[in-house]
């Protein structure tokens, strides 16, 4: 099945559902693809006899496992994201460390856990678009980056910038299973020296998070668009300045926990919680499943602190209070320079 040029490996699957002898098997995919999960789920339990059970929940990243799903069923195929190395259960210990090896084939089962990623490689011709890209690079020498649907089209752009004359580094990730693979809360392969990064993909989450990383220009290349952004660095940290400084007087700060696998840092959220007493302040650990500003209106703190996704920044600006990211929080305990306020650590 292709459904906008995405590969659902349904042959694979149905392979693995008939050798691991699944009765009943879950689907989990991203809310842009759920208009074919029916589709899916018709194909999987006509060619298999297996059961198909349809996750209706989120699935916003690698990190969304629907657990309660998971709990249900003999596998879990979830879809467009690859093995979150962060990943763990709010509800059982799942992430195997050993488990996990760059060299295993793409979406392999690389353990016998119940989860299967199935990657959602996309078919697009990237090569039109970073063509386009290059009249925005300034230096000779440019970090290559994409998101998992892209990823194994890094080398054909690799291939065309050098037509160009410009040198492409496709960088190694510390976590992720891919080399030149971003995700919204690792861009570890985004960190090379070179003078400008180009990212592949659609959005502007993952190429504002890269500039605020790494410090340099991000060009972003969307092959379904063919829109070339830039993304400046200093022009994205003058935003985040203005969002600190309104929680400079802040008296009272809500920490905010995710309850999704891959974001759940309670321990991390404790720790802030006590330095922020430590400085004279009220601090109150919030848990949640969806963090949106409706659920926390009723909770009268001057700001919020985000432990969980850094990709919900992007939702935060249109918050009335304040949300700061961990390190923009330590800016305002006064632990962390103003300049040193990246949305990741720097892995
Ligand atoms: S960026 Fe957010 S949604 Fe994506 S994997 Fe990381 S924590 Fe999950």
């Amino acid at each position: 099945m292709e459904q906008n040029s995405y590969e659902f490996e349904l042959e694979r699957i149905k392979a693995l559902i008939k050798e691991r002898g699944a009765r009943r098997v879950g689907l989990q995919l991203p809310e842009g693809l759920k208009t074919v999960a029916l589709a899916l789920s018709a194909e999987i339990s006509k060619e298999t006899g297996t059961e198909v059970i349809l996750s209706g929940n989120s699935c916003y990243g690698a990190c969304d496992i629907d657990e309660k799903l998971e709990g249900m069923v003999d596998l879990l195929f979830h879809f467009g994201h690859t093995v979150n190395p962060f990943r763990k259960s709010v509800y059982k210990p799942f992430f195997r460390k050993e488990s996990f090896t760059k060299e295993t084939n793409r979406g392999v089962f690389e353990n016998q856990e119940k989860v299967v990623f199935i990657e959602l490689r996309n078919t697009v011709d990237i090569k039109p678009v970073v063509e386009r890209a290059v009249a925005e690079i300034k230096g000779d020498c440019v970090g290559l980056v994409a998101t998992v649907q892209h990823v194994h089209a890094l080398e054909a752009a690799k291939e065309v910038l050098a037509r160009t004359g410009k040198q492409a580094v496709i960088g190694r990730s510390n976590n992720l299973k891919y080399d030149g693979q971003v995700l919204g809360c690792d861009f570890s392969s985004a960190r090379v020296h070179c003078d400008d990064i180009v990212f592949i993909g659609s959005g502007s989450f993952h190429p504002a998070g890269i500039a605020l990383y790494t410090g340099k220009r991000v060009i972003a290349a969307d092959p379904f668009t063919m829109q070339i952004s830039v993304f400046e660095p200093d022009e994205l940290r003058k935003k985040r300045y203005l969002v600190i400084g309104r929680a400079l007087d802040a008296k009272s700060f809500g920490i905010l926990i995710g309850m999704k696998s891959g974001q759940f840092k309670l321990n991390e959220a404790i720790t802030l919680q006590k330095r922020a007493v430590a400085k004279g302040l009220e601090a109150y650990l919030i848990v949640l499943e969806e963090i949106t500003e409706e659920r926390l209106l009723g909770f009268k703190v001057d700001a919020f602190v985000n432990t969980a996704c850094p990709r919900l920044a992007e939702d935060f600006v249109h918050f009335k209070k304040p949300v700061l990211s961990i390190n923009e929080f330590e800016v305002v305990l006064g632990d962390r320079s103003w300049e040193d306020i990246s949305v990741l650590e720097q892995a």
